[in-house]
């Protein structure tokens, strides 16, 4: 979307100004293309033409090899850096407030960065987009890819010890990766060592494979699109309050549904799931949480209050303390009060 071709709706400004949280965006996924461009010209490598066209990913694999690519061109601190830096600017301008961020450490320890280089960067980064942009970033490695099961305990071993005011939990999709009877373990070993999870299975997961998900203890769901498709698993997943993480856009772009009104989230948050919407790829969708809000309240005819209420399902299910979920909750309600515009849509949930 872009946002010097005149004034957005007021809708739109409004959502972009509402206070959101992110649960599940990628740092890979945040980098600008100017960013890219810059990171390549100062390595030599010739320019990653290909990921300048929004949208192009088509399938989680070709996903896969995206971040790949722009592990190619991530070596020092000061790169991490300035990812993390100018995510929490993006965020910003987003109006989201706190980001649980995944990154992919196994893409750039396969090249030789070490751990500490990444690790040192990025805190840099969360301190300075702190401190400029007023956005609060924690971290969730993603132990999707590159794939392997192996990697998965060798990445726990790796963060045992890491700040768990950063480096809060682990993610990413789990199919291919963790066998469904290993999946428990992986959950067990990562509470143990005080971290969180939030996995999926592929965007286009079964129902049955998120049950297999919530049977090993997962603490959120992933996309779970296909959720409703069993009525079992989704009163389970309701009555439980199991948080759900989706993120619509990019299950169109994966093919998991072919256009946004046929996605169910609006489905689920009618049925009464504990659903939320996240960025996932904003720079490589070329849409950012504010867009992601936008559209949904669009195509799924979202009125103000289940806009608000998508928001608070996230500021719920974040992983922060009760003090800190009641300031946001109350931060919404601020700027709800300074300019709500309820008449906007008339459309029923
Ligand atoms: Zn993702």
């Amino acid at each position: 979307m872009d946002f010097d071709s005149g004034p957005l709706p007021q809708r739109h400004q409004l959502i972009r100004r509402l206070p959101k949280v992110d649960l599940h965006c990628h740092l890979e996924g945040t980098v600008q293309p100017a960013t890219r461009a810059k990171l390549a010209q100062a390595r030599g490598i010739e320019a990653v033409v290909d990921l300048d066209q929004p949208n192009r990913h088509s399938s989680a694999t070709e996903l896969v090899g995206v971040f790949d690519q722009l592990g190619s061109l991530l070596q020092t601190s000061a790169d991490f850096e300035l990812l993390v830096y100018e995510a929490a600017r993006d965020a910003a301008a987003a109006g989201i407030h706190y980001r649980e961020m995944l990154f992919s450490p196994g893409f750039h320890l396969q090249r030789g960065v070490t751990f500490a280089t990444l690790w040192e960067g990025m805190n840099a980064g969360i301190e300075a987009g702190k401190a400029d942009f007023g956005v609060t970033t924690r971290l969730i490695v993603d132990v999707d890819a590159p794939r392997g099961a192996p990697l998965v305990f060798a990445l726990l071993q790796l963060i045992r010890n890491t700040d768990r005011q950063v480096l809060i939990g682990i993610g990413g999709d789990v199919r291919g990766v963790v066998a469904d009877d290993a999946l428990e373990r992986v959950v067990n070993d990562a509470n143990a060592i005080g971290l969180k999870t939030c996995f999926h299975m592929g965007a286009d997961a079964p129902a049955s494979r998120i049950a297999s998900l919530i049977d090993a203890g997962v603490d959120r769901i992933g996309h779970g699109a296909r959720l409703l498709e069993n009525r079992d698993i989704a009163v389970r997943v309701i009555e439980m309050e199991q948080p759900v993480v989706s993120c619509p856009s990019s299950d169109v772009a994966l093919g998991v549904v072919d256009k946004l009104s046929a996605h169910p989230f609006r489905e689920q948050f009618r049925r009464g799931v504990h659903v939320t919407l996240s960025s996932d790829c904003p720079a490589l969708s070329g849409l950012d949480l504010a867009d992601e809000y936008a559209a949904g309240a669009d195509a799924f005819g979202m009125t103000d209050d289940a806009l608000d209420d998508v928001i608070v399902a996230g500021i719920n299910a974040a992983w922060l303390d009760d003090g800190q979920k009641r300031s946001m909750r109350n931060a919404l309600v601020s700027v709800r009060r300074c300019g709500s515009m309820a008449e906007a849509t008339a459309a029923e949930w």
